[in-house]
Formats: C-alpha cells, structure tokens, sequence
C-alpha cells in the first residue's frame, strides 16, 4: 500500500496507538490534541516537587494484557509495580473489608445465607463458560436478584453500579456485568486471595512521552493544544481537518465554539477517537450525508455519565484501603480511592493523596461547583466514613471533570454501537462507546487504536 497521509483526533491511549501503528505501517500521521497534553482521560496533573498524578485515578488488573505489552514494546514495562489491592464498603456507618472470598464470608450488613448464595452464583458464572450473548437480553440487577437474592442488589450490586452509572443502574445490561465477573478475576487461582493491581511507577506520563517519541522517530507530528474544530470532504476526494487555535480547550468540549485558525489540512483518512458527540459536531453538511441519518442515531443513542473527581493532598491518611465503595446513598459521593494506599507515599516524598470520585448525569448541580464548594458539600460525607477528618488536613485539591468519561451500558447495547468505519470513505471512529463488552479502560483503548489502524490501513 503506498503511504497515506493520516490525521489522529485525540493525543489519548487509542490515538497515540493508532498513530503508533500507522507511522510503523509507513503512513505519515499527524495527532491533533484538544488538551495541552497528552493522555486524554489517563492524563496527569502536576501536583508539584516533581511529581505528576492521573487527573483520574488509574491501575491496571493482571488482565490487562494490551497495555503492558505495548509498555513492553515501548521499554517502559519495568516501572510497572505489582501491588496487592485492598477494597472495601461503606454500608450501615462502618466501613467493612471487602478484598477477598473471606471478607466475602465476613461481610456482615448481608445474612450469611445470601452471602454463600452470592459467591456461589459468581463461581457458576465464571465455570459456566458461556458467551456473553447468553446475558446481552436482561439487566444485571434482574440477573443479581434472581441468582442471588434481592438483598445482595441493595446492599452491594446495586451500590456497584451506582457507583459506575449512577441514577442508570438499573438498566445496566449483566454483559457488562459479565465482562468484569469473567474477563478481569477468578475466584480461584493465583489472585483468589488478593488481587494484584499494577502501576507504572512515576505516572502515566512515560508510557505517553515513549509512545510520541515513537510516532515521532517515524516521521509523525504530536500536535498538542491544537483541537480540529471542523472536518469536510476535501476537493480532491480526500478529508480536510480545520484545526483550532491554541487554547481553545478553555472553551469547552464543543468544537463549534472554536475559532478556525489558518488552512485546512488535507488528508487521505481521518480517525477520531474523540468522544462522539464532539465527533458529529465535527461534521459538515456533507460529511453527515455522507456518514448517514442511521450512523448519526447511533452515536446519539448512547448516553454519557461525566466523572467529577476531586483529587486532595492530606497530611494523613484518610482510610486503610485502597478502594472503599461508598455504598450509603445519602452520602454525596461514590467512591474513595486513596492512591497512596497502593502506591507508598515514600514515592511522593511522604505525601499522601485521596481521589472523592463520582460519576453523575449531565446538567448535575455538583458538576458546576469548584474545588472549595465540593469539598465543603462532600464534608459530612467524609466525616461518615472518617470521624475524625478535619478540612485542615487538606493541603491542597484538584478538581476535573469529564463530560465523556462513562458510556451507559444498558441492554441492547451492542445493537446501537457506531461501527469503526463510519460510511464516509477514509473516516473512521474509535472511542470507549465501542469497547464492548468489556469496561472501557485504558488497556482496551490499545486494543481499539490498533483495531483503528487496521481499519484504514495501517
Ligand atoms: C474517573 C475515571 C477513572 C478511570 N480509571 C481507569 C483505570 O483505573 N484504569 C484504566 O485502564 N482506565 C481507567 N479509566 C478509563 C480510561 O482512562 C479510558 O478508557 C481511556 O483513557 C480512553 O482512552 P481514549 O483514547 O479512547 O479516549 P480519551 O482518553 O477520552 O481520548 C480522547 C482525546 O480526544 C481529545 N479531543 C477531544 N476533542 C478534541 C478535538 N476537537 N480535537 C482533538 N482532540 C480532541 C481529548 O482531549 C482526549 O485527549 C478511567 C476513566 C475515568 C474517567
């Protein structure tokens, strides 16, 4: 195939691998990137004295083979450390273990019987072998409450997936259930005791700095801060990129809002990995004929919850786990992953730091609070986990928030998933809202850039 000329929307896992693997296919690529940085929704925030954290937090599971083997390739698998998780619920005012089969038998605020009966209907999953159309017509709470009681629904289950979907738990498809019950751990084996998490030692960030250095030593350009706010078809039959201004990411997500700044950029094929509403906003007239009403209805069709996460900087540590479902609806927030519980605080100079995540619907009244007016709405609700937490712990905070960050999973799901090839010659989409049936994640974003690459040749 002779050399095409490839434009990447979105500096994030599945664009930096997609431009990887055209630039070592012999095409000349160049990624456009919206943020000042690389990463997308795994980028890093500098928290000063020389370290960087994920905006979001961030692991891997053992099963994440993709992205360690791209780390590999990249020479950036040794700074992956290994590190028993520990998880726990907030349930009835007390936080309770949650890591292991035994902490499964222990768990209280659920009566043994339906506590055996949960562990038993996971094992039979897991052995049952089945393929994931076997669960793709019912929702996992019907499948919950069926194999294993409506009480474990309400005390775990449903708490779960509150935490992940929020006001749309209900209606999550047991695919997606069963992609994390079968495809992530096995109750038996290596990991039945404790779950092994990785992380690559100083961040993120050198697996992203290795993969631009990479499309770059093959002739690729990594243009950061530098969004494409539109795409048509080009006079000579080809795709044309209109790139926007630096710092049009302070506008927003939308690219409409952006002002053009200089020629539109002429290309052989175009893939987006960009988020897909910002993807059809992308479209002129002509593009959106081209690609289709049916196309158009799809990447309408599925919905985003965005992830409001408040990173804080404590002068002690908040929990003894790494992970702690909150679990207690009356509490503000879903879930308190405290990075330095996995990660030793020796790395950050004996700092310690707390993500307060949340995944919420758009047009949420938390999601336009800032950093001071979250943390004072969330107090009461850190004070019922840690009685003692005081706000003069907090030394300093970051706030971010994802529009994107969350497709919902419910059933019928892969009925409406955009294919990669969007109809419109050359034009190819490759975001999270087709990583299926497994839950999106970075690893996956690997699996997809590479699967975009194929699709326009590389
Ligand atoms: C709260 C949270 C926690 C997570 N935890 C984990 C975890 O523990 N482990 C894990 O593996 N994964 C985790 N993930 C998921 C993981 O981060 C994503 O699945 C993955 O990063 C998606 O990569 P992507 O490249 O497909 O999309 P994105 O990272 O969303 O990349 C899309 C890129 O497009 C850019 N863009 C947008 N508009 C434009 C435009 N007009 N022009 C050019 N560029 C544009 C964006 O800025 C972005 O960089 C988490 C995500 C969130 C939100």
């Amino acid at each position: 195939m002779r050399p095409l000329r490839i434009a990447v929307l979105g500096a994030g896992v599945a664009g930096l691998t997609a431009a990887l693997r055209l630039g070592q296919a012999g095409h000349c690529v160049d990624v456009y990137e919206r943020w000042p940085g690389l990463g997308g929704q795994a980028a890093t925030v500098d928290v000063g004295s020389g370290h960087l954290l994920e905006r979001y937090y961030h692991h891997w599971f053992t099963s994440d083979r993709h992205i360690v083997r791209l780390c590999e390739e990249l020479g950036v698998a040794e700074a992956i450390q290994w590190r028993p998780s520990s998880v726990a619920f907030f349930v009835d005012g007390a936080v309770h273990p949650f890591t292991g089969p035994l902490d499964l038998l222990r768990f209280g605020p659920l009566p043994l019987r339906d506590r055996l009966r949960m562990g038993l209907a996971v094992v039979r999953l897991q052995r049952a072998g089945r393929a994931v159309e076997a669960y793709e017509g019912e929702t996992a709470r019907a499948w919950i409450e069926r194999t294993m009681g409506p009480r474990a629904w309400a005390t775990v289950w449903g708490p779960l997936l509150r935490g992940k979907f929020g006001s749309r738990a209900d209606d999550i498809s047991m695919a997606w259930l069963w992609g994390k019950l079968t495809l992530r751990r096995k109750l038996e084996g290596r990991e039945a005791r404790q779950e092994l998490l990785g992380y690559p030692g100083r961040s993120f960030e050198p697996l992203f700095g290795a993969l631009r250095a990479a499309i770059e030593a093959r002739g690729g350009r990594v243009l950061i801060d530098r969004p494409a706010a539109a795409l048509q078809r080009a006079a000579d039959g080809g795709l044309a990129v209109t790139p926007a201004a630096p710092g049009a990411f302070r506008l927003g997500h939308d690219p409409r809002a952006f002002a053009p700044d200089g020629e539109a950029q002429r290309y052989d094929a175009v893939i987006a990995t960009v988020p897909s509403d910002v993807f059809a906003a992308l479209l002129d007239d002509g593009l959106r004929c081209e690609v289709g009403a049916a196309y158009l209805a799809r990447l309408d069709s599925i919905e985003y919850h965005a992830a409001l996460c408040l990173l804080l900087e404590l002068d002690r540590r908040f929990t003894s786990h790494y992970w702690t479902n909150v679990a207690d609806p009356a509490l503000p927030f879903v879930g308190l992953i405290e990075h330095t519980n996995l990660v030793e605080p020796g790395h950050y100079g004996g700092r310690r730091f707390l993500y307060v995540a949340n995944y919420l619907e758009h047009g949420h009244e938390l999601l336009s609070l800032d950093a001071d007016a979250l943390l004072e709405r969330y107090l009461p609700g850190l004070r019922a986990v840690n009685p003692a937490f005081d706000p003069s712990w907090v030394r300093a905070s970051w706030l971010h928030r994802e529009p994107a960050a969350q497709p919902i999973v419910d059933v019928g799901y892969r009925e409406r998933i955009p294919p990669l090839r969007t109809g419109a010659r050359g034009l190819v989409l490759a975001n999270t809202t087709q990583v299926y049936p497994e839950d999106r994640g970075t690893n996956y974003a690997v699996r997809l850039g590479e699967q975009a690459a194929q699709a326009v040749g590389g």
